[in-house]
């Protein structure tokens, strides 16, 4: 983890960043999801694949009247493979939506899981197969309205090339180093991870479109590949 004050670059902290994107990009309207159980199983499903992918097996779950607990707890394993299918890995994640719907009805439903304490829902969370930190903070934040702040690839690919992480930091890093720079706020939260989903999407890709970022002028990779280029013209 890199000191701001310490970088080459002009430099830019966590809280200047969230306001830099969100006057670049605006209030993001996340989750794609009101109830709390589509949010968790939207989680899961988005595991390595695109949103888009996500859509087409929410749909199908939909039609078959599939987003609920209890209707989840009912139905067969093979069925629910096959609906989510679209989404990849299906037989991984048919398994962890059922481990997930157990543990819930074991904890005595969504309502009484938010009762609990961030801390031991999230060890809960981490002992379902096939969930890992991502999606237990995404359904912490999103779907149970805990303060727990969502790191993802993007997240470290932003804040890396800006300067603020170095690119080895891992994940529970990431996390620590942004919670202690910014307000602990569940909707800041929430804005926040959306906003960097949406900057990555629109500039910070693998191969960056740094023409028009919002954050150019304060970004180390931005600086650096310039300074290479200038090196190289003369
Ligand atoms: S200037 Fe380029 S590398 Fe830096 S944050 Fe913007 S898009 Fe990413």
């Amino acid at each position: 983890m890199r000191d701001v004050e310490d970088t080459e670059s002009p430099g830019i902290d966590p809280a200047q960043l969230y306001h830099r994107l969100f006057r670049q990009y605006g209030p993001q309207h996340w989750w794609p999801a009101d109830d709390p159980f589509e949010v968790i199983l939207g989680a899961i499903l988005t595991q390595n694949t695109a949103w888009a992918n996500v859509e087409k097996a929410l749909s199908q779950l939909r039609q078959q009247r599939l987003i609920s607990l209890e209707a989840m707890l009912c139905v067969s394993m093979e069925k629910l493979a096959k609906l989510i299918r679209p989404a990849g890995f299906y037989r991984h994640k048919s398994a962890c939506i059922k481990a997930m719907s157990n543990w819930l009805a074991q904890q005595g439903g969504i309502e009484n899981v938010k009762r609990q304490n961030r801390v031991s829902i999230r060890k809960e969370l981490l002992d379902i197969p096939g969930i890992g930190s991502e999606t237990a903070d995404a359904i912490l934040l999103y779907a149970l309205g805990k303060c727990c702040f969502v790191v993802d690839a993007y997240t470290r690919r932003i804040l890396g090339r800006v300067g603020l992480l170095d690119s080895g930091s891992s994940y529970s890093q990431a996390q620590q180093f942004l919670v202690s720079n910014i307000d602990k706020e569940i909707s800041l939260y929430q804005q926040y991870h959306a906003l960097l989903v949406a900057h990555a999407k629109a500039h910070c890709r693998k191969t960056p479109l740094c023409g028009g970022c919002p954050l150019f002028d304060v970004c180390r990779y931005f600086q650096e590949v310039h300074k290479l280029e200038t090196n190289q013209i003369f």
